[in-house]
């Protein structure tokens, strides 16, 4: 006898997080074992001929890759996952398992950079062309959708600037001229934002960012629905995709926690970014989550919560002086990437093909750590103390 398995499927999200994975841990342990491992040992020749084996070769999977896989697919309410070595990498399998010479690529313009620098690369190389497209452009994009084009990209909401999208009319619009819908889902990690409820095709994840969420590994999750899992299964297998053992397992391990995380998370950045918005130096604050900021009414219809990222723009003032504010942070470290515990600020120029950024002033990018906002806020008043003196 042993004890009943409760039915996830049914459960709430918080209590799915906890027990997610579960089913692959062995000999009474909570967590499931991290497995180091290239080759399989067959017993007889027998199972060696016999192709439904769980376990054939690491790279085909192993009980830590399924577990974390079962997790990923679990947050983002997705049919099955699988992981690459880093964010970047999730985003370039995934294009490239979707795309081939001839086809059309609809790519948000507010795109993570690097995603871009892809596009305008090696895709372009391969004979896929790409065009940038307004991230508020919502059922407008089924004009700029032609006969070959075969994927949508948002990234919502868009990277450093924040503006959110309207990611079902993108999906409706998509679909309608049998073009797919893939979503970068990092800023709500699959947790406050469900991409295949609001009707992604695939879901993409820096797991860099708040599902390992301590800063101490690389990693990427590729989610798909029930139409693209196959296809992308097999072009992520062509390709040789897998990630090291270890920082799967970092990945599943922060993903119990991801709940009380985030909901921290929110609570200081909307304490911070409040308070930011109310001072002189600050022209505009960037947090959808803050009531009357661009992108509030698609936030609060699509999203159950929102992250610790957001974005300043300075009221125009000199670059030494922006430089001093950021100099004088001692809390915040200055550096890229973000969704670990600890509180974050990066200068940024938006880059824009298909928009015109027209904001004058300096632009910030914070992410908020898990720190006493007080303490957050005093530092950030040191800050403004030298921008003035810089002045
Ligand atoms: C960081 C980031 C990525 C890339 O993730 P890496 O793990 O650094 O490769 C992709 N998309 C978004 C939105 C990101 O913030």
């Amino acid at each position: 006898m042993s004890k009943s398995k409760p039915d996830l499927t049914t459960l709430s999200p918080q209590t799915r997080l906890v027990a997610a994975g579960r089913d692959y841990a062995e000999h009474g342990f909570v967590n499931p074992a991290v497995y180091h491992g290239s080759t399989v040992l067959f017993p007889t020749a027998k199972s060696l001929h016999d192709r439904s084996r769980d376990y054939v070769y690491g790279r085909r999977g192993t009980p830590t890759s399924r577990a974390v896989e079962e997790a990923v697919a679990l947050v983002e309410g997705g049919h099955n996952a699988k992981m690459a070595p880093s964010g970047l990498a999730a985003i370039s399998t995934a294009l490239l398992a979707f795309l081939k010479a001839g086809d059309h690529l609809l790519m948000v313009d507010t795109a993570y950079h690097p995603a871009r620098q892809f596009c305008d690369g090696l895709l372009k190389g391969l004979g896929v062309e790409t065009t940038y497209y307004d991230p508020l452009i919502g059922r407008g994009i089924a004009q700029l959708i032609r006969p070959n084009t075969r994927v949508v990209y948002a990234e919502s909401p868009g990277s450093q600037t924040m503006e959110v999208q309207d990611v079902p009319a993108l999906a409706e619009a998509a679909h309608k001229a049998g073009a797919m819908l893939m979503v970068d889902n990092t800023w709500g990690a699959g947790h406050y934002f469900k991409a295949f409820a609001h009707g992604a095709d695939v879901s993409i994840q820096a797991a860099t960012k708040y599902l390992v969420g301590h800063s101490d590994a690389m990693m990427g999750t590729v989610t798909c629905n029930e139409q693209t899992w196959e296809p992308f299964k097999e072009a992520y297998e062509q390709m040789g995709q897998f990630a090291g053992p270890d920082d799967m397992y970092l990945t599943l391990r922060g993903i119990h926690t991801l709940d009380v995380r985030l909901e921290r998370h929110m609570k200081n950045a909307m304490d911070v970014a409040e308070w930011l918005r109310g001072r002189d130096e600050v022209e505009t604050v960037l947090y959808p989550a803050l009531s009357n900021a661009p992108g509030h009414e698609i936030w609060k219809r699509d999203f159950r919560g929102a992250s610790g990222l957001f974005s300043i723009v300075l009221k125009p003032c000199a670059e030494e002086a922006a430089d001093a504010f950021l100099d004088r942070l001692s809390l915040f470290g200055m550096g890229y990437s973000w969704g670990g515990f600890e509180s974050l600020a990066v200068p940024f120029k938006p880059h824009r093909t298909a928009t015109q950024w027209t904001a004058q002033g300096h632009c910030i990018r914070f992410h908020i750590g898990l720190e006493s906002p007080d303490d957050l806020k005093s530092d950030l008043s040191e800050g403004f103390r030298a921008l003035k003196s810089a002045s």
